[in-house]
């Protein structure tokens, strides 16, 4: 990997966990609960909502929460799967995760299968988005920007700050 993309990665990294930061705080006390992990396990029969595999299932948002698809840490959205998938899929929502190329999956089962089982745990827990509309939606994004960009500026501060103070 180019030195310049493991850097632009390692910053979005750090970018999506402010963002996950904010997220978790806006269902403070309403976000999932182990019950809620242990419904959405049987509902998929403890295996991976994308290839069936058993092994070392995590949970998965399958919208994720970050500052583009803003998805929600409660029941609906957090479904089994193995750590194979979860790295695959990334920072993706699951209908793109399940409509790529067969060619690219990795492993090779999930699918347009996999995206309507989700879809409809989704309306059987009753998930809901933050919000339905684009307008509500994009204030958000402006909303989480803003953190992101002040919270930067004061870690930069604090970097320099403390810099100052190591013995030398
Ligand atoms: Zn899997």
């Amino acid at each position: 990997m180019k030195k310049s993309t493991q850097k632009k990665q390692e910053k979005v990294g750090k970018i999506n966990t402010d963002v996950r930061v904010i997220l978790e705080k806006v269902d403070n006390g309403n976000r999932l609960k182990t019950k809620d992990w242990e419904i959405a396990k049987e509902h998929f029969k403890a295996r991976c909502v994308y290839c069936g595999s058993t092994d070392n299932l995590v949970k998965d948002h399958a919208i994720p929460m970050n500052a583009q698809h803003l998805g929600r840490d409660r029941p609906g959205n957090v479904v089994p799967a193995c750590r194979k998938c979860n790295y695959a899929k990334k920072d993706r929502n699951y209908i793109d995760f399940c409509s790529e190329k067969p060619e690219n999956r990795n492993p090779a089962k999930y699918g347009r299968k996999a995206e309507q089982a989700i879809t409809e745990f989704m309306r059987e827990q009753g998930y809901k988005g933050l919000s339905r509309n684009k307008a509500t939606l994009e204030e958000i994004k402006t909303i989480i920007d803003k953190a992101r960009d002040v919270a930067g500026k004061e870690r930069d501060k604090a970097a320099t700050e403390i810099k100052k103070r190591i013995a030398k």
